[in-house]
């Protein structure tokens, strides 16, 4: 998986507080430079300022500022299974690379054993993995190879498959039918501050799956750089936000 920010509204944390401080003062900010507009907050410097604001708006569950400001993420090789699931959040915008459009004639199945095209999941090689619902975590050395095994033939074999049938000349859109759940996929996706605290809260909780929580701690990571003052309140403050299961 690969995840980069590829756009973002410029200066987030003052949009956010002009924002707020719009809803509380009689002036109009857009007449105000954004220390004027600052003026009454507590804090000896602007940055000091912007952290009070922001911190009353969390700790008072005022969101709606943080609605303003939005970034565009590129991810790169999740699996579909992941994408169905950030693909739920009904406040984000996407973009997904289509298996209509794009074939995947060139893949050689021999590569799809190590991970080209097909995720491989920690459970099929790591024998301490315990994982949701899992049947039982009492297997031995050779139950695990196997596992692993079986799992890097059934990818493989379902990608020779698809490319067989693109050759006996079916639609790719219909080809697609056979590929794994694991198929790796592309999207670009937009959302806003808020939006992306929402995500994090449900995606990074300790119940969801592990796939979607590494794209969301990666989308944290990037954020923490575009938007210092909200995420760094974010993960010390609100913890119990992040880290609570799933509602
Ligand atoms: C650990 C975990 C397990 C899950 N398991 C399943 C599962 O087995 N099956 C399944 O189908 N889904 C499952 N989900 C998905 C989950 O039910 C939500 O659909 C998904 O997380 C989207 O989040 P959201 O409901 O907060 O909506 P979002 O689309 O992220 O919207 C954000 C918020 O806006 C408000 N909102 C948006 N739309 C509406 C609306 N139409 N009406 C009222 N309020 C609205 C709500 O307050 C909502 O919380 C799971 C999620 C997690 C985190």
């Amino acid at each position: 998986m690969e995840v980069q920010l590829v756009e973002a509204t410029e200066n987030p944390e003052e949009l956010i507080c002009k924002a707020a401080r719009n809803d509380y003062m009689q002036e109009f900010v857009g007449d105000l430079t954004f220390e004027e507009t600052m003026e009454t907050v507590d804090g000896d410097t602007t940055e000091e300022k912007m952290r009070t604001l922001i911190g009353h708006l969390m700790d008072h569950g005022h969101f709606g500022p943080f609605e303003h400001p939005q970034a565009t993420f590129a991810v790169k090789g999740v699996s579909r299974s992941c994408m169905a699931q950030i693909t739920r959040h009904r406040h984000v915008s996407f973009d997904v690379r289509s298996m209509r459009y794009v074939a995947f004639d060139d893949v050689d199945p021999a590569a799809v054993r190590d991970g080209e095209m097909v995720v491989v999941p920690p459970s099929a090689t790591d024998p301490d993995w315990v994982g949701r619902n899992q049947r039982t975590a009492d297997v031995d050395e050779e139950q695990v190879r196997r596992r692993e095994e079986l799992f890097r033939e059934t990818v493989a074999d379902a990608v020779e498959s698809y490319q067989e049938l693109l050759d006996l000349g079916m639609p790719p859109e219909d080809a697609r039918f056979v590929l794994p759940i694991g198929t790796k996929v592309n999207i670009v996706m937009s959302m806003n501050v808020r939006m992306l605290m929402h995500v994090a809260d449900m995606r990074a909780a300790a119940d969801a799956q592990w796939e979607i929580r590494e794209l969301t701690e990666e989308l944290l990571d990037l954020a923490a750089d575009w938007c210092p003052v909200t995420f760094d309140y974010y993960e010390r403050e609100m913890k119990g936000r992040k880290n609570r299961l799933a509602p």
